[in-house]
């Protein structure tokens, strides 16, 4: 029975790790630490730093050095390393997305999933259903992690953090040489600010990698780039009973434009893989003016240039159209794709692929079709490649993770601060 039950985890060292991933994880998930758009403050609300505190605290009961909660809420901790080894960076976000309700989650294991569907019981509604989920398919004899189906779990990114956790938890007692690692916990990574007071210099890492991925065994080295635009038509306002002739409404200004986007391409809804899109994502006004918030996405810069000029073109049709209205289209850039940097650091792939398959997982090269810290700290000059977590169905109430697949996410973070390790063996010896 033994040996049925650890064959479930990819390596020995995964089924090791396993448990102190689990009881980290479902801790973790536990704490409301949801972002919030539109905030004024950093962070965009006081409650991650509750998960940031705990974190230091237990930091602080492994072992590790330099503990620090910084004034913007980043947890930077340093792992020493070995002699002669260099620094590599470990990266995770403590926050929760606004998209799905983020306060109060109940976690549940699944133990030894049998397969077949999994109704979540807080809202019966909500079913994971292994025919369309070809992941939870390929399961069965895991211990699924799911939510009562009321809210996101938080498996992106506390799968992320627990497995960084768990991981120097292990590595602080072991003899194996390894570099020195420097771990960070950022915030606000849901609404697209976890870098934005990142001190790299203070980091002092030469390589990192996010713990923020997906499905077993990927390695994301490419992300979208990514443009935030803001178009904003101001009307002319009127009594309605005396507009005759006089009112010009934003809003229907506004409901124009967005009919006028492509109907059957260039949207989330129509694109997959490396196609990139044009996306409406909110709106708010009034008859005198009405904004439309727009992320414009793709792996290519020149494409995501070309799709920023249709949303101007279309804009500019509605205002030519209307000459009494105002129309203005405000364009900043969120992050750019990391291909380009990674590309420069062959070590920095190869290093990752190695850990992966040395945990017992075949490495798969794919992108993310959105962003990660990563993209920024890339393009800032920190090469930050993406590993996977084995969370699943995110920024949903449909979100689970396998704890095997998060053990071996740990074991492969373990296993890479090991090749480092080596690599810098070879190179100095
Ligand atoms: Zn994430």
């Amino acid at each position: 029975m033994l040996t049925l039950g650890s064959a479930r985890f990819s390596s020995p060292l995964a089924a090791r790790l396993s448990d102190d991933v689990r009881q980290r994880f479902l801790r973790y998930v536990r704490i409301d630490t949801q972002a919030q758009e539109d905030s004024t403050t950093y962070p965009s609300t006081a409650k991650q730093l509750d998960l940031s505190r705990l974190l230091v605290s237990e930091l602080g009961e492994i072992g590790l050095e330099d503990i620090e909660l910084t004034e913007h809420g980043y947890v930077f901790a340093t792992l020493p390393g070995t002699l002669g080894a260099p620094v590599i960076g470990l990266i995770a976000h403590v926050d929760t997305t606004p998209d799905s309700p983020g306060a109060d989650v109940a976690p549940i294991v699944h133990e030894d999933y049998a397969g077949g569907v999994i109704t979540l019981p807080g809202d019966p509604s909500q079913v994971i259903d292994p025919a369309k989920e070809l992941a939870l398919a390929a399961r069965v004899g895991h211990d699924i992690v799911t939510s009562d189906g009321t809210t996101l779990l938080g498996a992106d990114d506390k799968a992320g953090v627990a497995e960084i956790m768990a991981a120097v938890a292990h590595l602080v007692g072991t003899p194996e040489p390894r570099a020195t690692v420097r771990v960070a916990f950022t915030v606000d990574e849901e609404v697209g600010r976890g870098t934005d007071y990142f001190d790299l210099e203070k980091f002092g890492a030469e390589a990192a990698y996010t713990l923020d991925g997906s499905g077993l065994g990927e390695l994301e080295i490419e992300t979208f780039s990514a443009y935030q635009v803001r178009v904003t038509f101001r009307g002319r306002g009127a009594h309605p009973g005396s507009a005759k002739g006089n009112l010009v409404n934003a809003v229907k200004l506004a409901a124009e434009f967005i009919a006028s986007l492509p109907p059957d391409s260039l949207s989330p809804e129509t694109t997959e893989d490396r196609e990139g899109f044009i996306h409406p994502s909110r709106i708010g006004g009034g008859v005198e003016e009405t904004t439309v918030a727009l992320i414009v996405r793709d792996h290519d810069d020149a494409r995501l240039d070309e799709h920023t000029a249709l949303v101007r073109r279309l804009a500019e049709a509605i205002g030519e159209r209307e000459p009494r209205a105002r129309v203005t289209v405000e364009v900043q850039e969120t992050y750019r794709n990391m291909r380009a940097e990674i590309d420069k650091h062959p070590r920095v792939i190869a290093a990752a692929e190695e850990a992966i398959r040395r945990a017992g997982v075949e490495p798969v090269r794919s992108l993310i079709r959105g962003g990660t810290d990563g993209a920024r700290l890339s393009a800032m000059g920190l090469p930050t490649p993406n590993i996977f977590t084995g969370g699943q169905n995110y920024h949903s109430t449909r979100e689970w993770a396998s704890v095997q697949d998060m053990a071996a996410a740990a074991a492969t973070v373990v296993e890479l601060v090991r090749v480092w390790a080596e690599g810098e063996t070879r190179t100095t010896g």
